[in-house]
């Protein structure tokens, strides 16, 4: 079948961090799994592309979170008073819907639905990740309801939310460059945008915002907030503040000539100019250790 799609370079946070974790997950990431969405595409390319698509529990926690506030806000005109109950309400739904895909699991017919990690190399048990999820979730939903930020946002008038339809992108030195805020707001001249982050990097993605507010929205640095709230802690608390823009951008230019520095001069990928981590810690974590493990490269 013709590939209509082209695999073009572009920068992300997660891409960076995966090429510094192990630059061969990051070929199978980005490269080896390439068309394996598509029936006639080759085994190892559908093999890759399951893989790829597997979360782990945290990261289905924040995107549970992230979905069920957009849908509260979404929903339903804003008051004091509303605002958690429709969250609440959002968050029963969305949890709903993929522990049933789990339980049936769907994702062994289309990878595209819900797959944790742990389930699919039989780590633990569906019941256990299920009680997981369930206990974080309703601890996670208290600590957001009861938060100042949360007291703040529920308060505003529904047209100050922007699209919040991540990820979002802007451009350097020609390059595709992705954000993902979980949410935006336009309140008297400023634009705020939060990230509910669950580990590190959140001053780095706080840069990439205001550099995307800039360059997309064309506000001016001091009318630019960036929030973060963290959802990996017990108390839920904001931070308001991000790395310097100018090294972000540094990064971003050092990291691409590196990452493209793999590519040959046609801007093709092949496997054996991806080295494996020396750190063989990391293959426990990895979602890609069931074709590579086996595998003599
Ligand atoms: S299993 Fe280990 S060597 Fe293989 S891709 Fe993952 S981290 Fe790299």
């Amino acid at each position: 079948m013709k590939n209509d799609f082209k695999n073009s370079f572009s920068w992300s946070f997660s891409r960076y961090n995966l090429f510094n974790f192990c630059e061969l997950a990051y070929y199978y990431h980005y490269y080896g799994s390439w068309s394996g969405w598509d029936t006639y595409a080759p085994e190892q390319a559908k093999n890759a592309f399951r893989l790829k698509q597997l979360f782990s529990k945290e990261l289905w926690l924040n995107i549970i979170l992230k979905k069920s506030l957009l849908s509260a806000i979404n929903s339903k005109s804003l008051s004091n008073k509303t605002l958690p109950a429709q969250f609440e309400h959002q968050l029963h739904r969305t949890l709903s819907f993929d522990i049933r895909s789990i339980y049936s699991e769907e994702w062994e017919n289309d990878p595209k639905r819900i797959c944790i990690d742990e389930l699919y190399y039989n780590e633990s048990s569906i019941n256990e990740v299920v009680a997981w999820i369930k206990n974080k979730a309703a601890d996670k939903i208290k600590i957001l309801c009861e938060s100042r930020m949360f007291y703040d946002i529920s308060r505003l008038p529904y047209p100050a939310f922007s699209n919040t339809n991540s990820p979002l992108s802007f451009t350097l030195d020609d390059i595709q460059i992705w954000c993902s805020p979980d949410l935006m707001w336009n309140y008297q001249g400023k634009i705020n945008i939060l990230n509910l982050n669950n580990g590190s990097g959140w001053s780095f993605l706080g840069g990439l915002n205001m550099l995307y507010a800039k360059q997309n929205r064309n506000y001016k640095p001091n009318s630019i907030t960036c929030h973060t709230v963290f959802t990996d802690k017990d108390s839920c608390f904001s931070v308001y503040g991000i790395r310097s823009p100018k090294e972000i951008v540094n990064i971003i230019r050092d990291s691409s000539k590196e990452m493209q520095s793999r590519l040959t001069f046609d801007q093709k990928a092949y496997i054996e100019n991806f080295p494996k981590t020396t750190e063989l810690k990391k293959c426990e974590s990895c979602r890609f250790k069931g074709i590579c493990l086996t595998k003599k490269i």
